[in-house]
């Protein structure tokens, strides 16, 4: 019997049952349906976006050496700087004006739960993510402290990030092809 379906027994007869749970089976397997396209669809409108945000955003690392001259010379990094070219009213740069730490965007998204209306024209979000001053970059391309060992190197191009809720995860959108003999 499923969870689902609480019945007194004696009150419906053995077919009047069956039929009953069969219709909650029916309903619960529809919800579950539909939660799974409606997963599907955020996931899709997720992957757009990341897409489009790709031809706006850049970023460009710069090393430097560190023990210059010597036989363990190594190169760390130095800057991550983040560049967004994004017209006014792209999505990351339209947002409500508040003070709420993030905002779940309303049915039609012009504004977040609060009622706060989307503003254009503000400066990216993403931003203050890499202008602040604990900003970590473990990204692709990263330091020596690398799981594969690759050093840092001096890299510039388009990135896609994903929001994680707490914080804000980017990658290079080209992959790091000397990755591909890291492990010979
Ligand atoms: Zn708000
Ligand atoms: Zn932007």
């Amino acid at each position: 019997m499923s969870a689902d379906l609480i019945y007194q027994p004696g009150i419906l007869g053995d077919a009047e049952f069956l039929e009953l749970e069969k219709k909650v089976a029916a309903q619960l397997a529809q919800k579950r349906l539909e939660a799974t396209a409606a997963a599907a669809k955020r996931r899709d409108e997720d992957q757009a976006r990341r897409e489009a945000e790709v031809k706006f955003h850049t970023v460009t690392v710069t090393t430097r050496p560190e023990e210059a001259g010597t036989p363990d010379e190594y190169r760390v990094v130095d800057e991550v700087a983040f560049t967004c070219t994004a017209p006014d009213d792209a999505e990351c740069r339209s947002y409500p004006e508040c003070d709420c730490e993030s905002w779940t965007w309303n049915d039609d998204r012009t504004g977040d739960e609060w009622g706060h209306p989307r503003v254009p024209g503000r400066q990216c979000w993403l931003a203050g993510w890499f202008d602040a001053e604990g900003a970590i970059y473990a990204g692709i391309n990263g330091d020596e402290m690398r799981d594969d060992l690759i050093p840092a190197r001096d890299f510039s191009g388009p990135i896609i990030t994903t929001w994680c809720h707490e914080w804000v995860e980017w990658e290079f959108a080209a992959p790091d092809t000397r990755a591909d003999t890291s492990h010979e």
